[in-house]
């Protein structure tokens, strides 16, 4: 049971939502957005947040659009995963997003509050980071499209009642050879201990991952390294892997040093799937 009462609201446009959170948030009623409201529902009846406002953000139009437009496929905040895994207009998203919780909860989970959620994982991210995705924001006074790379550092910078509405990506990166790995600790069904997924552009691979450490990440540096033109795969892994000794962090799943054994062997075999398909 969640342990406080709260008022509900379901405005139907982006201006409204924005400015109800704003009034609300005047009012000392500490607004919270309602996407699936799997998180809100936890950890209210944890006693991990408090709100006197939900808005329930799915009766938005713009937030529900899941389609290709002007050669850029549109995915709405309120979009479930399982309707992204079902349409699978972004295969490497579809795979993704497949491996996030189990069936029943993809059901509710949407994409925005995967992105804009406390669990540090937004294992969603991964693919929108390797694809130039860009983000659409809408803020107290204006709506913006951004590059994800510019506003994504760990997690998202949103200010307070900044609304996520959409994620674009261009249709040039839909379907170009991909990769997705998720290891666990134990259960198929489980946070990771290391998301990676890789992406083909123009001969050069594109990586981000979740798990290795506390937030979701691309590195440059490392892709530059395994992108290099060593011919040893080892050795190109192993420098690569070494520019990350920042990111990699001991945690409940596993050590470093283990992260960074299951790595290795997940870009030896990722680098052999691509050096394949290029035959
Ligand atoms: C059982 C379970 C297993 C999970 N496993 C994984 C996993 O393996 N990998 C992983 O990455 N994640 C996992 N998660 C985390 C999950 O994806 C996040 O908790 C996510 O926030 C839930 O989505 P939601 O739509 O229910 O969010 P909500 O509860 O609706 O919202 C979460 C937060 O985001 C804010 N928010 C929501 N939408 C927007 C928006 N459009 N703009 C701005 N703010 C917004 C809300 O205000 C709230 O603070 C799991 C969660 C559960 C419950």
């Amino acid at each position: 049971m969640i342990p406080f009462d709260f008022e509900y609201y379901k405005p139907q446009t982006i201006t409204d939502t924005i400015k109800l959170y704003h009034d609300l948030d005047l009012m000392g009623r500490k607004p919270i957005y309602y996407g699936g409201g799997t998180e809100f529902i936890s950890m209210a009846r944890m006693h991990n947040v408090y709100s006197e406002a939900v808005i329930d953000i799915k009766g938005i139009p713009e937030l529900n659009i899941h389609e290709m437009k002007d050669n850029e496929l549109i995915i709405g905040a309120a979009v479930t995963l399982t309707q992204i895994a079902e349409l699978n207009l972004f295969p490497l998203l579809s795979l993704t997003v497949k491996r996030i919780a189990d069936h029943t909860i993809q059901d509710k989970l949407t994409i925005g509050g995967n992105i804009a959620g406390t669990i540090i994982y937004r294992e969603s991210v991964l693919p929108l980071m390797v694809a130039d995705s860009d983000i659409v924001i809408a803020k107290k006074d204006a709506v913006d499209r951004l590059p994800l790379k510019d506003v994504f550092n760990k997690r998202m910078n949103l200010e307070k009642g900044d609304l996520i509405c959409q994620i674009i990506i261009k249709k040039e990166y839909l379907n170009l050879p991909s990769i997705h790995v998720k290891r666990t600790k134990v259960e198929k069904i489980d946070y990771p201990l290391i998301t990676m997924v890789a992406l083909e552009k123009d001969k050069k691979i594109r990586t981000a991952f979740s798990g290795l450490g506390g937030y979701p990440f691309r590195s440059s540096k490392f892709e530059q390294l395994l992108n290099s033109n060593k011919s040893n795969k080892d050795t190109k892994i192993k420098d690569a892997i070494n520019s990350l000794q920042s990111f990699i962090t001991d945690d409940l799943h596993g050590s470093s040093e283990y992260k960074k054994f299951m790595l290795h062997n997940m870009l030896y075999e990722a680098l052999e799937n691509f050096e394949e398909g290029n035959k």
